[in-house]
This record gives structure tokens, sequence and C-alpha cells, in this order.
């Protein structure tokens, strides 16, 4: 398989090239040269399921033979599928937030770093995190021997569990508190890329969510949770996908046009309304982003909307629902109080979404939503509405009695430069 450039001035690569570069040369994105099949039986264990939905991306590449080892190195926590309320049976949560972070970016770091650690050069990754992307990687890529992760986060904008999250992993994993603010980390991580010194001396790379390998193992745990409910009930589950950055958007809407058996895909924003005023006006108008309670979703100009729009018709057709913050915390309170369920509140935009949904198409097939990630790491905004406390899952409780080792940096490429020169400390 080749992957091409979203704007076609880029030559086709390798997976294994388009993972190490992230983005293409020519400032596209880089997507499958074509959409493969058949797709696996459902049935088998999720590991060895995504290894044979995966395979024909890897067909031809280095990294083929490591397909098996990455995918049971990446899913080796449990993905359940519940049903939240006894009372809506067709209501059912991929709970997408049992690994190390709490967040379903555990899924794509891993698998990531499970791939950049077999490219069979040292690399330096760098990533710019405003919260769960940077937690995700460091998590991956401790312990790891060929790579060093460097996360710059902006000093003062992050909760206190965060920084434990991005700052407590040991080697090679170095956190940088950054004097600024987020787009200040963002500038210095381009900046560093674009100075060819710095770039060839440390060998850096990136791990956003615009690198491929982090799409991949997306598409496989969607496709494998379709399998199952349709193994179960014979029917194709519509999926809702709180997003963002339209990287689980996309991967869902990818997993279908492979034939998964997905139904109606309906992908949930928070108040940033990009995506929701495209799909009234059908035109595109990237915003700034706007500070919602589900602050993973924060964003106002989607990175995958260039791969959305490269898939064709009928691949792309999906809904929006777009939820403001209001009506988030009456969804997480309403369902606690019916349920005794607690929803993060990047979840409780799929749940809210459910809700709206018209009785009819909503009672036509069973439905899956997307839980991405666990209601403690929100715990400020969700414990005052519950009134009640949230108890960490076992692996979030497992780092809270580590010590964050963040390096206080001010905001220059200088510093930066400077960082990438020391040894990590151990
Ligand atoms: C990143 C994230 C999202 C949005 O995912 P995209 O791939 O950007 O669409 C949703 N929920 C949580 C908890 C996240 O961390």
């Amino acid at each position: 398989m080749r992957f091409v450039s979203t704007r076609g001035q880029a030559p086709a690569v390798g997976l294994s090239e388009a993972i190490r570069r992230g983005a293409a040369p020519d400032g596209g994105l880089y997507v499958p040269e074509s959409i493969p099949g058949p797709v696996p039986d459902a049935g088998l264990p999720l590991p060895d399921f995504a290894a044979a939905m995966l395979a024909p991306f890897f067909a031809g590449d280095p990294l083929e033979p490591a397909l098996p080892a990455i995918c049971a190195e990446t899913f080796d926590f449990p993905l359940p599928i519940v049903t939240p309320d006894p009372a809506r049976r067709d209501m059912r949560a991929l709970e997408l937030f049992h690994g190390p972070t709490g967040a379903f970016k555990d899924f794509g770091a891993r698998f990531l770093a499970a791939c950049f650690a077999r490219l069979g050069e040292p690399l330096t990754i760098l990533v710019a995190t405003s919260g769960d992307t940077g937690g995700a990687v460091g998590a991956a890529t401790e312990g790891r021997a060929n790579l060093r992760t460097l996360i710059l986060y902006p000093r003062g904008r992050v909760s206190p569990f965060q920084a434990l999250q991005l700052g407590c992993w040991g080697p090679p994993v170095q956190a940088l508190e950054v004097e600024g603010d987020f787009d200040d980390c963002q500038r210095l991580v381009k900046a560093a890329f674009a100075d060819p010194d710095l770039s060839a001396r440390h060998q850096l790379t990136s791990a956003n969510s615009i690198n491929v390998g982090r799409l991949l193992p997306q598409m496989a745990f969607l496709g494998w949770a379709a399998a199952c409910v349709h193994a179960e009930t014979r029917m194709n589950p519509g999926l809702i996908v709180p997003t963002g950055n339209l990287g689980h958007g996309f991967a869902a809407l990818y997993a279908r046009a492979m034939g998964l058996p997905i139904g109606p895909v309906r992908l949930v924003t928070n108040a940033n309304r990009t995506l929701s005023d495209w799909a009234e006006s059908e035109i595109y108008a990237p915003r700034p982003a706007v500070a919602t309670i589900a602050n993973a979703m924060d964003v106002g100009a989607p990175s995958n909307f260039e791969r959305l729009s490269a898939l064709l018709r009928p691949f792309h057709i999906f809904t929006v629902e777009r939820v403001e913050d209001d009506a988030l915390r009456a969804r997480i309170l309403a369902d606690y109080r019916s349920s005794g369920y607690v929803w993060c509140p990047h979840s409780a935009a799929a749940a809210e979404a459910y809700a709206r949904l018209d009785p009819g198409t909503r009672e036509e097939r069973p439905w899956l939503l997307c839980a991405t990630a666990h209601p403690f790491k929100f715990a400020e905004i969700v414990e005052p509405l519950l009134g009640r406390a949230i108890d960490p899952p076992p692996a979030l409780g497992a780092i809270i009695h580590r010590e964050a080792r963040a390096l206080p940096v001010p905001a220059s490429l200088a510093a930066l430069a400077e960082a990438l020169d020391r040894p990590i400390a151990p």
C-alpha cells in the first residue's frame, strides 16, 4: 500500500515513511491510495482483529512482519462495550478509557510508539500538548529504547492532574513546562522542525493527530466494536463519535468505507461550530477555538478536515450535532440520576446526541456511543455537578503517587535546543 498526500504535490510513500514524516512535504496529509477490503471475521479478539484489518496498510512495508506484535502491544487493556442504562438496551457505550492515561488517545499513542520503536533509527518525538495527547505519548514511550520524547505544555494552563500526567513519566520522556500558552508550544515545535540542523541532529518526529499511525488503530477498534454488535444483533450499529480534530470521526467513516458493519455516523462537537456550520452550509470556515468543558474537543480548525474531504461520496456521508456546555452538564446529571452511569464531558456529547435522535431513528438499530475519557480525568467538572467524588480507575490511581519532573523553560527555540541536547534525567 502507498500513501498519497491530500494535496497531490508530494511523492507517494510507504507506511513507514508516512509515519516517520507525519505530514506530507507539500503540507498535505497522507491518505491510503485506495480503500482496502475485505474485512476480518467478527469474533476475533481485538488484537487479532486489528492485525487482520490493518494488514493491507502494512503490505510491502518494512513494518509488515511486526504488525501482530504492534497490535498486541497497543491493545493490551480492556475495551468493554457496556449498556449504561438497563432501560435503554439499544444504547451501548464503547469505553475507550481503560488505558494508562484514561482517554482514547492511548490507542493512537501506543500504536505510534510501537511503530516508531521499530523504524530502525533512534528518534526524538516532539509533542506540543494542551492536555490528553502529551500524557498518552509519555506513557506509551516510557522505558523504550531507541526513542526520546519531549512533551511541551503551557505552564499554569493545565489542571493539576494533567500536569502530573504530563510530567510523571520516566526516561526517555521529559516534560517541558513552557512559559507561554499552547500556541507558543506549537510554535516552538514547528520552529524546531523547520531548523534543518536541529531536525537532523536529533532525528525529530512528531506524534500529533495528523499522523496516519494514530488513525489506523482508531479504525481498528471502531471496526471491531461494530463487528461485535453486529454479530450479536445482526444489525449495523449507528456510531456516535465526539470529535474535535476529526481524527476519530475520519477513522469511523474510513472503517465503514472498508466494509465494516457500521450504520449511520453522527459526529458530535462541542460549542466549536466549524463542523456544524459546514454541515449546514457546505462552507468550511475555520474560526478561533472557544473554550468549553469538553476541552479536548476545543478545535476551531479541525486538522483532519482535509482528509475527510478527500474521501469521496458515498463514504463521507454523516450528520453533525453540536452540543453546548449547558447541555453537556444537563446530560451528565440526567443520566447519572436515571442510571448511575457517569459520562466525562466529551462522552456526554455523544450521550446528548443520542438523546436528540428522533425516536424512529433511535429505535431502528443499536447505537454505539464512544466514551472517550474516564470522568475522573475531569473530576473538577463532574464532581460538583453530581455532588460526589469520582474514584480513579486503577491505571490513573497508579500514577497519583508519582512525582512530576517537568523542566521549566522559557518559550524560545534556544531553550528548546538546549533541552534537546541535555541527557534525559533518570
Ligand atoms: C482528543 C479527544 C477527543 C477528540 O478526538 P479527535 O480525534 O480530535 O476528534 C474527544 N474526547 C477526548 C477525551 C479526547 O481526548
